[in-house]
């Protein structure tokens, strides 16, 4: 009998399969989808086995064996290895990689593919804090704390919750005070949700769900346009009852920043606990358990953030993609696949309904149903009580201001605090100012590495580069001229809480941004004050603009709206719109009506004046209007092949070499080496080639072409390039 030779994805950066020869263990059916471990080069490594065989290319001789079968039923069904196929073709990216992707961290190692329970600390049913000697303190708190659970707490929950609790429940333990017991991870938060019912859906939900519950069986796409608050997630609700009730499971995927406590805790309390909950908070067994609950079947629903795409599932009857315009279902490095353009893919090949779910769709959905492509399902008015907040301009150029605060809207905050309401202010720059500056010869403190200004941060005591995170201190001199006089120039979100604790003595302020939020549980104190109402204002960066709920909030002030309108990024102004269009979404959700000030110094620009008269909507008309004279995506399809290198020629001479040898394909526009908007960043030299097609096949036809040639360029491993298909950031 001839040996089997199996076709195996290995995790490295040649873009095919490897052959090895199968061993005994392998005469067997059903071994695609199977994990092997195998010499490679002088290393062993996990890889995934994607065909059987009896023939290969090199000699007999030549084959390796491999050492060993890892799984005794496949890891990745035939499914989802196509879909990783089509991605690896699309993507133009290695077969190998994109299928260690798929795989959670454990099974990429080669651990067992094996339901692991988490552990659960519960207090003991009789114990007692007084029996502990009094200097025990951190003992005694964390008994008190376990004893308002009692259905216990794991690691992730603790770690929110209490610092250095480790050593203290080990002592806990060992007195019996505290006893431990392990639950799979679909078990955690069980015990306290109680289910509740749906509200009667208005005629705008009843209509949307009526349309998708009658394509359960098929593969229509819908595009659900609603404001915040307009009820999107009640209809999600209510077709996924459907699909449970039908005995098939939803995947549903959020960004990031959305999969909040709050909504993992509505799906439970609607849907029940046959939920697996996938994001990046989880430590490796917990991913590995929540992955496996989705591939055995044991979870209805699964929700998560990008990578839960590539999550195998034994009966799948829907995929939900909500905030569909969000950046950052895009993975920007590595593997660089848009996991909406990846679902909408899937649901077709699965013949099942995909809906995408936005206040501000992205200007690629919207083309696809004006192409017919989308069904449109619009809910046009906020659920509830709530009504649409009032929006208006403040021009910067008038009046008084602040350190970036206009006279208005400093009158405006006072009026609104004054009635009790809360205030929310948007900026999107963290730190105290983006600049510093010698004010006697006009100096400015730029990074070393990068073609960028350094911030100053006033809690560190640091200049910080955003781009390459460089930092020093604070200099006491201008470099240039050895002043003294050196000022901080422009706001960052700290500047501005300065400024307003200076403006409102004795009103509590938070701050929320990416440095006040860096220590563990930072983020959830702050927002429980935001919530609570004990903080009065809120200021902070686009983290405060997504996913949350403020019902306190009255009024909703947007410190700089300017720099979206003048970008060199085509997206600028479309991600601009949207960030406005959710933020505003914040004020007035519950009886109050809320109010949003926009402060800008170019009232009149047109798009701005569309967006704010006529919504999002009319806005985003005019911008594909824009797009489409352009010849910009969505009406052209776009690939950037990025390269950089230490020296400051070798990126440019690479592609001038590429286009030299390239063989062009007819309708397909080659443009560069062009300098990245943002040419040296942490010490390299960054170079662009950019490609469009209005067709993609042409375009996929270069691609490949292009890829081919790359590998065979021995200039190529002077520089370091990646390609993009369809990018999503222009630098
Ligand atoms: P979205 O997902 O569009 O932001 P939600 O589904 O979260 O909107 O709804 C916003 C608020 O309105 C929530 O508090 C929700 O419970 C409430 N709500 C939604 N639909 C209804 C309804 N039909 N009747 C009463 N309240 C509703
Ligand atoms: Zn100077
Ligand atoms: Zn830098």
């Amino acid at each position: 009998m001839k040996p089997s030779i199996l076709r195996i994805a290995i995790p490295c950066p040649l873009p095919k399969l490897f052959d090895y020869r199968g061993i005994e263990a392998c005469l067997t059916n059903n071994l695609v989808g199977r994990r092997v471990r195998v010499p490679f080069g002088n290393r062993k490594l996990v890889g995934v086995i994607m065909d059987c065989g009896s023939e290969s290319n090199l000699p007999l001789a030549r084959l390796k064996p491999i050492d060993g079968l890892l799984d005794a039923a496949p890891v990745l069904d035939t499914e989802i290895l196509d879909l990783l196929r089509w991605a690896s073709t699309y993507y133009h990216h290695p077969i190998g990689d994109v299928v260690a992707s798929a795989l959670p961290v454990r099974l990429r190692q080669g651990h067992e593919c094996q339901i692991q329970g988490i552990t659960y600390w519960l207090p003991a049913p009789d114990a007692d804090p007084e029996t502990l000697s009094g200097r025990a303190v951190r003992q005694r708190s964390l008994l008190n704390l376990l004893q308002q659970h009692p259905q216990g707490l794991d690691s992730s929950e603790l770690d929110a919750q209490s610092e250095n609790w480790k050593s203290a429940i080990r002592e806990l333990v060992k007195k019996g005070l505290v006893l431990t017991t392990e639950r799979p991870c679909w078990e955690r938060g069980s015990a306290d949700t109680a289910l509740r019912s749906a509200p009667e859906l208005n005629a705008a939900q009843q209509a949307a769900t009526d349309s998708i519950r009658a394509s359960l069986d098929q593969n229509e796409r819908f595009l659900l346009q609603g404001v915040t608050g307009s009820g999107k997630t009640e209809v999600y609700l209510d077709i996924i009852e459907a699909v449970i009730a039908a005995g098939k499971q939803t995947l549903v995927l959020v960004p990031e920043i959305g999969l909040t406590p709050q909504l993992v805790r509505r799906f439970r309390e609607r849907l029940g606990n046959r939920i697996a909950i996938l994001h990046s908070g989880l430590n490796d067994s917990e991913r590995l358990c929540a992955w496996s609950m989705a591939s055995s079947g044991e979870a209805q629903v699964i929700i998560g953030t990008r990578s839960a795409v590539f999550t195998p599932l034994t009966q799948p009857g829907l995929i939900i993609i909500d905030e569909e315009h969000d950046a950052s279902l895009k993975q920007q490095d590595g593997f660089r696949y848009h996991a909406r353009d990846l679902a909408v893919m899937r649901a077709h090949r699965l013949n099942i309904p995909i809906v995408l779910g936005s206040a501000t769709p992205s200007l690629e959905s919207l083309r696809r149903c004006e192409e017919g492509a989308y069904r449109l399902l619009r809910l046009p008015q906020r659920a509830g009580p709530a009504r649409p907040p009032r929006i208006e301009l403040l021009d910067l150029r008038r009046g008084q201001q602040t350190d970036g605060l206009s006279g208005l809207l400093i009158d405006e905050i006072h009026r609104h605090l004054k009635r009790e309401g809360q205030v929310l202010l948007f900026l999107n720059r963290r730190g105290f100012a983006p600049t510093l500056l010698c004010e006697d010869c006009g100096w400015i403190a730029h990074c070393q590495r990068c073609d960028a200004r350094m911030t100053w941060h006033a809690g560190s005591r640091l200049l910080r580069c955003h781009h390459c995170g460089a930092e020093q201190p604070i200099p006491s001199h201008c470099g240039e001229c050895d002043s003294e006089r050196l000022a901080p120039l422009g706001q960052g979100t700290e500047r501005i809480e300065q400024t307003l604790e200076k403006t409102f003595p004795g009103v509590q302020i938070e701050r929320i941004d990416r440095d006040s939020t860096r220590r563990k549980g930072a983020l959830e104190s702050s927002l429980d004050r935001a919530h609570s109402g004990e903080s009065r204002i809120l200021v902070g960066t686009q983290m405060l603009a997504k996913g949350h709920d403020f019902p306190g909030v009255t009024l909703v002030g947007i410190l700089d709206c300017d720099q979206g309108l003048f970008s060199a990024d085509f997206r600028a102004a479309e991600r601009m719109a949207q960030l406005i269009t959710q933020v505003a979404g914040r004020a007035g959700r519950a009886e109050r009506h809320g109010e949003v000030l926009i402060q800008t110094r170019h009232p009149d620009h047109p798009l701005l004046q569309t967006l704010i008269h006529h919504g999002f909507e009319a806005f985003a008309k005019e911008l594909l209007n824009e797009r489409k004279l352009a010849h910009l995506p969505p009406y052209t399809h776009l690939a950037l092949l990025r390269v950089e290198a230490q020296q400051r020629e070798a990126p440019g001479h690479f592609i001038d070499r590429l286009l030299e040898i390239l063989p062009r394909i007819k309708q397909v526009d080659l443009l560069g080496p062009v300098p990245a908007p943002m040419e040296k960043r942490a010490g390299r030299f960054r170079y662009q080639l950019l490609i469009s097609a209005e067709e993609r096949a042409p375009l996929h036809e270069q691609l490949h072409q292009l890829m081919h040639f790359i590998r065979e360029m021995p200039e190529a491993r002077k520089v370091r390039w990646s390609l993009d298909v369809d990018p999503v950031e222009m630098f």
